[in-house]
């Protein structure tokens, strides 16, 4: 289909009817077939838009006036929403947000799946959808002679100065606070990024939801933190009964938050939480799922989903640290998880030890080569659960899985169109889905996980 030229200009000040939300939740606004883009609108608002950019095929605009407020409007709870970014839903009541993730949901598994007929349950919400995040790394800057940490203005590098950010832990947001401060007094100069200069590049917290537990993480462009001691004193004294204070040592002119290198400057060097009844280490690098509450509930899906007795041969592709393995081994005979970060492998098999779990096995490498070669090796699986990154599962793997024909899939998702893309695959290899469920672990956020339950019936 030939691209739509745009019927305005750049700088042209028009009247919109909004008609759609996007999946990053822009507004959408069509002139003459011509979409623009517009943040903090809703669907069935009306008003005023500048065009700011155009492109071949759609646009941007920002909004001068709103006439009338959708019913799901409400006022961002936060005073830097519009500028931070991390949010992208927090003019949206709950209710509508967790609406309008069931709609994209139902809309890939009809238009991309071509499952009309498969039901797409209401989408698990959180009871209180605010600070459920377990993390928070925040940049730290220069600003006025004054040291800021916050969040990376939206398209910048400018950093916002933030003293709360309402979807993480409060804890997480008093441990920057003090941190901030210690820092301060004690002399370590925050990082300047044009200049390659100073020493304080990023704060992290960590929080064990069902421990307590706190862990400061100081990134640092050198190894040498000036007045250590002092420093650590500090925090120890500010943040009361902290679990862990660790350094990461980052030389390198990059984006990239972490260095390669880190050492525990005071306490342990992993907090610990749990997920149902199984409990994970967290170091400073660990991949740890964001939100522990919602995880549990999208994890008892998955295992529902399995179904599983007690006999059961399970398969766990991309099992990140082993948290879905770990929380199937027990109702099951044996697991087998795959994953490409080898480190991730490693806090697998010690958090299996931690658990005494015995019957899980992991392997560091992809999950298409993996698969294949347990397979070979005569490996049946009667469960294969995915829960691949966004861009859905390998080809390769969807293969194997058609040629080894577990009694059951289950597809865990972080993206409903490539989750759409792989059931249609899945389905015509002699799959049949059964049910959906969606599930907010990100809620102001636009993001949507989904689980699915597939059977094999082709015989
Ligand atoms: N199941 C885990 C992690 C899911 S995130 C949990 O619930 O916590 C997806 C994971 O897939 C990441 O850990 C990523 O490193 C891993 N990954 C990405 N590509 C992969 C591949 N080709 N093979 C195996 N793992 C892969």
């Amino acid at each position: 289909m030939a691209k739509i030229q745009a019927p305005v200009t750049k700088g042209d000040v028009i009247h919109v009817t909004f008609t759609d939300l996007t999946h990053e939740g822009k507004g959408v606004a069509k002139i003459k077939g011509y979409p623009l883009f517009v943040e903090n609108v809703l669907p069935g608002e009306t008003g005023e838009v500048e065009v700011t950019k155009l492109n071949k095929g759609y646009g941007f605009a920002k909004l001068i006036r709103l006439d009338n407020a959708a019913p799901e409007r409400t006022n961002p709870v936060c005073s830097v929403y519009d500028e931070c970014g991390g949010c992208q839903l927090q003019h949206m009541t709950y209710e509508g947000q967790l609406n309008m993730k069931y709609s994209q949901v139902r809309n890939v598994i009809d238009r991309i799946a071509k499952l009309p007929e498969v039901p797409v349950h209401p989408v698990l919400g959180m009871e209180d959808p605010w600070r459920y995040r377990n993390k928070a790394q925040v940049p730290v800057g220069l600003s006025g002679g004054r040291i800021v940490a916050g969040f990376y203005k939206k398209r910048s590098h400018d950093i916002i100065d933030m003293t709360e950010c309402f979807i993480q832990h409060g804890e997480s947001d008093e441990i920057i606070q003090k941190v901030k401060d210690v820092c301060a007094i004690n002399g370590v100069m925050p990082y300047d990024e044009q200049r390659h200069k100073g020493v304080l590049r990023h704060v992290m917290a960590r929080i064990g939801y069902a421990t307590g537990e706190k862990m400061a993480v100081l990134v640092t462009r050198t190894s040498d933190l000036p007045n250590k001691e002092a420093v650590i004193e500090g925090i120890r004294k500010a943040v009361p009964g902290i679990t862990s204070i660790v350094q990461n040592i980052n030389p390198d002119k990059t984006n990239v938050i972490f260095g390669n290198q880190t050492r525990t400057l005071y306490g342990e060097d992993v907090i610990y939480d749990l997920i149902g009844d199984v409990k994970f280490a967290i170091s400073a690098r660990s991949f740890y799922q964001v939100n522990p509450v919602q995880t549990e509930v999208l994890y008892n899906k998955a295992l529902e989903y399995a179904g599983l007795s007690g006999d059961e041969t399970v398969i766990d592709a991309y099992c990140g640290i082993g948290t879905i393995s770990l929380f199937l081994a027990r109702k099951a005979k044996q697991v087998y998880g795959v994953e490409i970060v080898p480190q991730a492998i490693e806090d697998a098999k010690q958090n299996a030890e931690l658990n005494k779990i015995s019957n899980a096995y992991f392997e560091a490498g992809k999950a298409e080569e993996v698969i294949p070669a347990w397979y070979k090796q005569g490996i049946r699986p009667d469960v294969i659960v995915v829960d691949p990154p966004r861009k859905g599962c390998d080809e390769a793997l969807l293969q194997t899985i058609l040629d080894m024909k577990p009694k059951k899939v289950v597809y865990v998702s972080c993206n409903p169109g490539t989750l759409a893309r792989d059931l249609r695959i899945l389905e015509d290899g002699g799959f049949k889905t059964m049910e959906v469920q969606p599930v907010d672990m990100f809620p102001q956020t636009v993001h949507v996980e989904a689980v699915a339950q597939l059977v094999w019936v082709n015989k």
